[in-house]
């Protein structure tokens, strides 16, 4: 038997090969000009990735991480403050709010759309107000590329009067209810890092506002506070800029995205339909669209393991995101959770594991792969 060649779980060399040759002469173009740091092609990504999602501004910055730390010191968000944000999320999300000083509060998800739940931030409120702290902001995260539940959470907050910055790492193209990512809330943070739906060649974020007066003050913070120039100085900041090259090569990945993402929404119907019956399948409300930065799919605690092993056996990656929520973590076992805990959350770090997804996944390849996940879990 012939072994059949190992399956990418993210295939960045089959987009390589489709926008190798303009690619390379945008970067070419850029090292010509020497304007590496906010050159024009930095100018131009931010009007692209405004007008891609129907956002007024868009900031362009040094990573996801850095584009949530700039909202966080913009917004002033400081000790004795209490931020709402999922425990079933990759770090960063909670790890900026622990960084600028203020807390934490873990807010249990949906099961089915692994989102934050209105009725748990509605928990966490009350727990953070009993604890002393005060509550200053929400973060929900729009979790493998599916946008959270804004129908439910902006009233939630709004009631409290928070304001509410989207966690977008993974969802920059969804769209709920004929909105755009990039419009919720005060503002949004999105990731350009490789793997994600929209990556650069390193790393790379943005935010997305409809906020004339926050737009000037993350200008500024991107500059180490930069007030008429970097050498005058009116506020701490930091070095959260996006290299000109990176804009560059994103100039040249948003012309195909959208064509991306269509591939991307084929592939994950074709594993619903192909997985119902064998395993739990996400759930896209109506209304809603995913970007599949990840399609995840559940299964019964402790069958995990040797779905993982059969594939592998088979060339198959898979990746469990996340097999510790935050609450679970060393780094992050101290802060507080909602009061009647993360039940939700704690399920699904034992049930979820992930299959290959981009947007070039041929039907042959995913057919090799559905095959032996049924063969896996039959
Ligand atoms: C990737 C990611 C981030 C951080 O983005 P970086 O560009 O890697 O700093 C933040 N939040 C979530 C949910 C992410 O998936």
């Amino acid at each position: 038997m012939t072994a059949s060649p190992p399956i990418p779980f993210i295939d960045l060399k089959a987009q390589r090969s489709r926008l190798g040759g303009t690619v390379d002469a945008a970067v070419a173009r850029v090292l010509e000009h020497g304007q590496f740091i906010l050159g024009p092609e930095v100018r131009e990504l931010e009007s692209q990735l405004a007008a891609f999602c129907g956002a007024k501004h868009a900031l362009t910055c040094s990573s996801g991480t850095d584009a949530l730390t700039l909202v966080l010191l913009a917004k002033g968000i400081k000790p004795g403050d209490a931020v709402f944000c999922p425990s079933f999320t990759f770090c960063a999300t909670a790890e900026v709010v622990a960084l600028v000083g203020a807390t934490p509060v873990f807010v249990d998800v949906i099961a089915g759309t692994f989102n934050m739940s209105a009725a748990g931030l509605e928990r966490g409120i009350a727990t953070a107000t009993r604890l002393g702290l005060r509550p200053a902001l929400v973060i929900p995260v729009d979790l493998f590329g599916l946008p959270a539940d804004y129908d439910e959470i902006l009233p939630v907050a709004e009631r409290h009067g928070l304001p509410v910055l989207s966690d977008a790492a993974q969802s920059f193209g969804a769209s709920y209810r004929g909105r755009s990512v990039g419009t919720f809330g005060v503002a949004t943070a999105t990731s350009f890092f490789p793997a994600k739906p929209l990556g650069c060649y390193g790393d790379g974020g943005a935010v997305l506002t409809d906020d004339d007066q926050l737009i000037e003050v993350l200008r500024s913070l991107r500059v180490h506070g930069m007030g008429t120039d970097k050498y005058d100085n009116i506020r701490l900041g930091m070095t959260g800029r996006l290299d000109t090259i990176q804009a560059a090569v994103l100039i040249e990945k948003l012309k195909v995205f959208k064509e991306e993402i269509a591939a991307r929404d084929r592939a994950a119907a074709a594993y619903t339909a192909a997985l119902a019956d064998v395993a739990i399948v996400p759930q896209v409300p109506d209304g809603l669209a995913s970007v599949w930065a990840q399609y995840t799919i559940r299964l019964r605690p402790g069958r995990r393991a040797k779905l993982a092993a059969d594939l592998a056996a088979e060339g198959i990656p898979t990746a469990v995101y996340y097999p510790k929520a935050l609450h679970q973590q060393q780094a992050y076992q101290h802060f507080p959770v909602s009061d009647g805990g993360l039940a939700v959350t704690e399920r699904l770090v034992d049930e979820v594991i992930s299959l290959p997804m981009h947007g070039y996944l041929d039907q042959a390849t995913q057919g090799r792969i559905i095959e032996a996940v049924r063969r896996a879990l039959g």
